[in-house]
């Protein structure tokens, strides 16, 4: 019997909550295992990041090189790519390998305010890997980094067509598919952008494939615990893709991971905790 496989490229947290750690209870929760490739070390807890050690990128092409020549990958799994040097390493050797399906998490800045990818890495990401991934799955802060600079309009939304413009705007930077996660702008019922935080309803988590636009919605959920939200939720479309789910059924089953997992996470240290993996 053969596994179905997940080369995660990403950073390890050392509080538990996100990056690599966060990553593979994730695929082991969807019975899928976990090749990895650590890209940079944070020293780091539930309050925020207190420092980061860069892995040379040299070094991380020979753990790339190492998981895909022996065991190899259904998915590759991208997460905090640290800087510009290992970004154009991971462009070269997922080239090489042919890798079926990429998914990447574009990783900048975490929600304690820590800046994970040096902002000049930012255009080696938009150019030299997002026309090689098969699902990009920016936040709005994220999106709107990305467009920065890239030459593409800027819309500023305001509602969720606006949304929807955005989305569209970051697949014509290069991948296959988008799922620009709403959760930094929730909706009012009306689908505007909440001004007020007792307005917002909704999250809609909005998957443009380059024709079609298919919407995910949920409830707007207040918790501490979302620590590692963006990782969980790429990890877990990665392990559904891995797993034979086409797309759209990826990306549903993974929103609704998270959203169980947040709601039945336990509070963790005196910050922002992780949410809830197993259930
Ligand atoms: N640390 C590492 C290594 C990460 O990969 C990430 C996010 O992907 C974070 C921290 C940030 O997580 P959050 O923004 O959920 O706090």
């Amino acid at each position: 019997m053969s596994a179905n496989r997940v080369l995660v490229i990403a950073g390890s947290d050392s509080s538990g909550g996100a990056g690599l750690e966060a990553d593979q209870r994730v695929l082991a929760a969807h019975g899928v295992y976990a090749l990895t490739a650590t890209t940079g070390l944070t020293a780091q807890n539930t309050l925020g990041v207190q420092d980061i050690f860069v892995v040379p990128s040299e070094f991380v092409r020979k753990q790339i090189n190492a998981g895909l020549e022996d065991v190899g990958a259904d998915v590759v799994k991208l997460g905090m790519l640290s800087s510009a040097e290992t970004i154009d390493v991971i462009a070269e050797t997922l080239q090489t390998h042919k890798v079926p399906a990429i998914v990447l998490d574009p990783v900048m800045i975490s929600t304690s305010g820590s800046q994970l990818l040096p902002e000049k890495a930012i255009k080696e990401l938009r150019t030299k890997l997002l026309p090689l991934t098969t699902v990009l799955t920016p936040n709005i802060p994220e999106a709107l980094l990305l467009l920065k600079d890239s030459g593409a309009e800027t819309p500023e939304p305001t509602d969720l067509l606006g949304l929807i413009e955005l989305a569209k705007k970051i697949c014509s930077l290069g991948p296959k598919a988008v799922l620009l996660k709403g959760g930094h702008l929730p909706l009012t019922k009306e689908k505007k952008i909440s001004q007020e935080p007792k307005e917002a309803a909704i999250v809609v988590d909005i998957l443009f494939d380059g024709t079609t636009t298919t919407l995910f919605e949920t409830e707007f959920l207040v918790s501490k615990n979302t620590h590692g939200t963006g990782c969980s939720l790429a990890s877990a479309i990665a392990a559904n893709l891995a797993s034979g789910k086409d797309m759209i059924r990826a990306v549903r089953s993974a929103v609704r991971f998270v959203e169980v997992g947040i709601k039945t996470s336990t509070d963790l240290g005196k910050g922002s905790g992780p949410i809830n993996h197993f259930h």
